[in-house]
C-alpha cells in the first residue's frame, strides 16, 4: 500500500482537514506526524501557557485518530530532518502540510521541500488551511496586499470559503513507525493559574456552545469587560484545533447581527495574515515608518515593570494585565488600552510589549499580535495613527460599573461604582485599605509627550 506523511503544525484537528483528506485519497495509508520543533523552543516560543495547550491538542488529536484506528506520531528536533527520516521509515512517496506564511514557515517548506525532493519525494501544500481565506487571494488594484481593513472585508466577505470537510472515517497507519510518547499538559510547569484546556474537542464544543448562546449578542456586548461575552476562540483558532473557514460557515449558517460581527472579527484575523504574508519583515520592524525615538531611559524600565506587574495605578489596565498574568489570555479591549497605554501614554517600543503578551498569551501569533501591536502603536494599519486611548475613559465607557477592576485588583474590592477608576480622587475615608499604586504618569504629560514625539516625526517627513 502507499503511504503518505501529513505533518501537522498549527492545524491540530481531524475535521476540515485538507491535507489529512488528500493524503487519503486512493486508499493510502498516512503517518500523522507532529514535530516538536527545536527552532521554535530555541527562538523562545514555546512559553509555558502555549506548551501546555498544546499538549492538550496533541493529547486529543492522538485520541481521535486511535479511535479512527490510527495513532499520532511525535518526534522532536529538527522539523526537516524529522520528517524526512520519517518519510523514509515510512517508506511514503509524499508529504502534505497546510500553508503558513511567516517567514519562519515559509523557510521550512523551502527547506523541506528541497530535502523531500533529494531523497525522490514530493511536498504538497495545501491552501485554506489556517485561514479562511487564503493570503494573496484578495488583492486591490496595484497592491499585493490590503493596508486598509474595511475594504478588504468587503472582499473577504464576498469570497466564500471552501465548503468545510468532515472528519475522516478511517486513519490507517502504519505500525512500523515509532513515536516518542505523546506530550502531557501536567509535564509542563510555570503556566497561568486559569489556562483554558486546549485539544479539537473543547474547541468545536465551544464553538456550538457560543453560537448557540453569547454570540447572538455578540454585536452589542463585545466590549463589555465585565461580561466576558467574546467567543474566547482565539487559541483554538492559533492552534488550529478548529477550522477558521468551519467557524466562518456555521456562524453564517447561525445567521443573525451577532454572528455577522463575529465573522467580522474572524476577517480580521486574514486581514493581519495577509499583511504579514506580503510584509513578513513586519513581525519585527514599523510597517509604516515613524521614526519614533522610544523611551530607553531608566525611569522607562521602572514604568514598564509596573506595566507588566499591573501595578500602573491605573486600574483597568491593571486588572487587564493581571488576568493576562492569570489566565494567558486578555479580553480584546484590555489588550487595545494596555497597548495603547504602554506604547502612546509611556511612549515605550510597541516591541517589548509584543514580547511581553507573547511570553505570556495562548493564543499568542506572530501576526495577529505584531501586528495589532503596531496598529495600536500607529506604526502599522491605522488609519488614525495618532489617537491615544485614555484609560479612565475607557474604564468607564466598558467597565461602567467597575465590576472587571474589581474582579481583578483586590486592592481596589470595596470602592463602588465608577469612582473605582480614579481611585486617587476618592474622599480619605473611601480610599482603598490596601496599597495600591498611585498613577506612575500624568495623563496629560504622557499625551504631551507621544504628540510631541509625533511632531518630530512629522517634521523628518514620516507617513
Ligand atoms: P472574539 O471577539 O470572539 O473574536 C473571534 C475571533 O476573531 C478571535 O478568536 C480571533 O481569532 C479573531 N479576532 C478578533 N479580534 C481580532 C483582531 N483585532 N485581530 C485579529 N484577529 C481578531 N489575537 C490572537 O489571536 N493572538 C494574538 O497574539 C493577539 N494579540 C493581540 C495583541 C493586541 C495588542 C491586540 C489589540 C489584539 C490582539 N489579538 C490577538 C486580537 C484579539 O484581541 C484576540 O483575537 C481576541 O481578544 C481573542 O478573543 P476571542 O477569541 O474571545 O475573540
Amino acid at each position: 500500500m502507499t503511504v503518505s506523511v501529513v505533518l501537522f503544525t498549527n492545524d491540530l484537528r481531524l475535521h476540515d482537514h485538507p491535507p489529512l483528506r488528500a493524503a487519503l485519497g486512493g486508499d493510502r495509508q498516512v503517518v500523522p506526524l507532529f514535530v516538536r520543533d527545536r527552532a521554535i523552543e530555541k527562538a523562545g516560543f514555546a512559553v509555558p501557557n502555549r506548551s501546555a495547550f498544546l499538549a492538550d491538542c496533541l493529547r486529543d488529536l492522538d485520541e481521535g485518530l486511535r479511535a479512527r484506528g490510527g495513532r499520532l506520531i511525535v518526534r522532536s528536533g529538527d522539523v526537516v530532518r524529522q520528517t524526512c527520516a520519517v518519510a523514509a521509515e515510512a517508506g511514503a512517496d509524499e508529504v502534505h502540510m497546510a500553508g503558513e506564511h511567516t517567514r519562519y514557515a515559509r523557510h521550512r517548506e523551502d527547506r523541506l521541500r528541497a530535502a523531500l525532493e533529494a531523497d525522490g519525494r514530493r511536498l504538497y501544500v495545501h491552501d485554506g488551511v489556517v485561514t479562511a481565506v487564503e493570503p494573496g487571494a484578495l488583492t486591490p488594484a496595484g497592491s499585493d496586499h490590503f493596508a486598509v481593513f474595511t475594504p478588504y472585508f468587503r472582499r473577504w466577505n464576498d469570497h466564500r470559503p471552501h465548503e468545510p470537510l468532515t472528519a475522516p472515517r478511517r486513519v490507517p497507519v502504519p505500525d512500523t513507525v515509532s513515536s516518542e510518547p505523546v506530550p502531557a499538559r501536567s509535564e509542563v510547569t510555570g503556566t497561568s493559574p486559569a489556562l483554558a484546556a486546549g485539544g479539537e474537542k473543547e474547541g468545536r464544543k465551544r464553538l456550538t456552545a457560543w453560537l448557540r448562546g453569547a454570540a447572538t449578542a455578540y454585536d452589542t456586548r463585545h466590549d463589555d469587560l465585565a461580561g466576558d461575552a467574546t467567543s474566547r476562540l482565539s487559541p483554538h483558532l492559533h492552534f488550529g484545533t478548529l477550522s477558521a473557514a468551519e467557524a466562518v460557515h456555521r456562524a453564517r449558517r447561525a445567521g443573525g447581527p451577532g454572528a455577522e460581527a463575529f465573522v467580522r472579527q474572524v476577517c480580521w484575523r486574514d486581514f493581519h495574515r495577509q499583511v504579514l504574508a506580503a510584509r513578513p519583515a513586519c513581525a519585527d520592524r514599523d510597517y509604516r515608518t515613524r521614526h519614533d525615538q522610544w523611551r530607553t531611559d531608566e525611569t522607562a524600565a521602572d514604568d514598564i515593570e509596573a506595566w507588566k506587574q499591573g501595578m500602573t495605578g491605573y486600574p483597568i489596565v491593571d486588572a487587564a494585565m493581571r488576568q493576562l498574568a492569570h489566565e494567558g489570555w486578555m479580553h480584546n479591549r484590555g489588550r487595545l488600552l494596555t497597548a495603547s497605554f504602554l506604547a502612546k501614554t509611556l511612549y515605550v517600543d510597541w516591541r517589548i510589549g509584543a514580547r511581553h503578551f507573547l511570553s505570556l498569551l495562548v493564543d499568542g501569533d506572530i501576526a495577529n499580535n505584531q501586528l495589532n501591536w503596531q496598529w495600536v502603536a500607529g506604526t502599522g494599519t491605522d488609519s488614525r495613527p495618532n489617537r491615544v486611548l485614555n484609560p479612565v475613559i475607557q474604564g468607564k465607557r466598558y467597565d461602567p460599573d467597575g465590576a472587571y477592576v474589581r474582579r481583578w485588583v483586590p486592592e481596589l474590592a470595596g470602592v463602588e461604582g465608577p469612582a473605582i477608576h480614579e481611585p486617587w480622587k476618592l474622599p480619605p475615608g473611601r480610599r482603598p485599605r490596601q496599597d495600591y499604586p498611585d498613577p506612575i504618569v500624568d495623563l496629560a504629560e504622557g499625551l504631551a509627550r507621544f504628540r510631541r514625539a509625533r511632531d518630530l516625526d512629522r517634521d523628518r517627513g514620516g507617513d
